[in-house]
């Protein structure tokens, strides 16, 4: 399994495949020579995928097959999918907003030139996180890539809110859909060393996303996160214990946020402390020190922005497995025989669907999605989730 090809590697999405595969041909003066340039920004779902194609599309870069472009077997391959090659760079932004010090080490990075293989890749996930600066220090790069140098940059969404469009500007484009429910079946089996069953449950449940997938087979609190916000559609018939429910499912949102990363912000406040502060003695430290505090500041205020969207993160997740009892609810009033978000929590789900009528349930789907599009323009959470119980309580017919 771990000497798949790429071309196996990305069977799933064949329009993904036959890009990468075509740059990998071109890069190597094979084929269209426009199929291959320099700078890719690869965007899809959170989940879907990206970071596995950027390495996949790196490896194929840097194969040394001549027969078999990305053959998963030569050294090239292997380190590549080992996250070990030495003309890789993968900068993994998962625990921070990158900061423009830490940019400048990447631009570093990508301006020497490959050792052992044909290019140099550099990988950036998440890089919706780049902050203002970082960004304007990444942007001379990808106007002028160094000669042999493959830029590979990954966000979400190439929305203005997501990434910045002086960026995307110059950029190719590469949009990664969700993998199919058996792939994630088979990742979660083959990877995870999850049952059938609890892999199957994870897919569904995760509407595709692979990262939540993941978490599900071996998280006890993301199925605890899940299980209460399905727990809300019961709640909803009996009197005010919905309203109750909010208020903790609100607490421990954001009480998860910030223990997400706690010890990333202390352990980064430390770090700018001690790159900045240490050494300045006499006259140059007052100075130096009012310098410090702006960026400390600045720091924090990243900081803030992070737990402030992973809060919001949080929320939308439990607002999208709520979504999913009325649709299974929808899926079982109608017959369609349509496999279930939530299969094991079809007793509720056939309940609702006896109690409430095709209008009602759509009504109460209409509730949901307006609660996250009001979180989406930062309402407060308590006012968006209160004003939903209340519409689905009135689709429900609750007295
Ligand atoms: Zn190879």
């Amino acid at each position: 399994m771990t000497n798949r090809s790429v071309s196996a590697r990305l069977a799933d999405t064949p329009r993904v495949r036959e890009t990468i595969m075509a740059a990998a041909a071109a890069a190597r003066g094979q084929g269209d020579p426009r199929a291959m340039t320099h700078s890719w920004l690869l965007t899809g779902p959170p989940g879907a995928g990206r970071s596995t194609a950027a390495v996949c599309f790196a490896a194929a870069l840097v194969c040394t097959n001549p027969d078999e472009i990305g053959c998963g077997q030569c050294e090239g391959c292997r380190d590549a999918f080992a996250d070990a090659h030495t003309d890789i760079v993968h900068v993994v932004p998962k625990q921070s907003i990158i900061q423009v010090d830490e940019m400048r080490e990447i631009v570093r990075d990508a301006a020497r030139m490959p050792t052992v293989a044909r290019w140099r890749v550099i990988i950036i996930d998440d890089a919706d996180r780049f902050n203002q600066q970082a960004a304007d220090a990444f942007l001379k790069t990808l106007e002028e890539p160094p000669a042999k140098t493959v830029i590979i940059l990954s966000a979400p969404s190439t929305d203005p809110q997501d990434f910045s469009q002086t960026l995307r500007s110059r950029c190719r484009h590469l949009y990664i859909p969700s993998p199919s429910h058996e792939e994630i079946v088979r990742i979660l089996t083959e990877e995870e060393g999850a049952s059938d069953h609890d892999a199957a449950l994870a897919a569904a449940t995760s509407l595709r996303h692979i990262g939540r997938a993941r978490l599900l087979v071996k998280n006890p609190d993301a199925q605890a996160r899940r299980a209460r916000a399905i727990n809300l559609a019961e709640l909803v018939f009996h009197g005010d214990q919905a309203f109750q429910a909010v208020s903790s499912l609100i607490a421990a949102a954001k009480k998860e946020s910030v223990s997400a990363y706690a010890e990333a912000d202390e352990r980064e406040r430390d770090a700018l402390a001690q790159s900045l502060g240490a050494g300045a003695k006499g006259k140059g430290a007052a100075k130096a020190l009012r310098g410090n505090e702006a960026r400390m500041k600045e720091l924090e205020k990243d900081q803030s922005k992070r737990s402030t969207r992973r809060n919001r993160d949080v929320l939308d997740l439990t607002l999208v497995d709520l979504a999913g009892v009325y649709r299974d609810a929808m899926v079982l009033r109608s017959g369609a025989g349509v496999a279930l978000t939530h299969p094991d929590f079809e007793g509720l789900s056939a309940e609702i669907a006896g109690r409430v009528d095709m209008p009602g349930l759509v009504a109460c789907h209409d509730a949901i999605t307006a609660c996250r599009e009001s979180l989406g323009m930062n309402v407060q959470p308590t006012i968006a989730f209160n004003g939903m119980i209340g519409r689905i309580r009135k689709a429900c017919n609750v007295k």
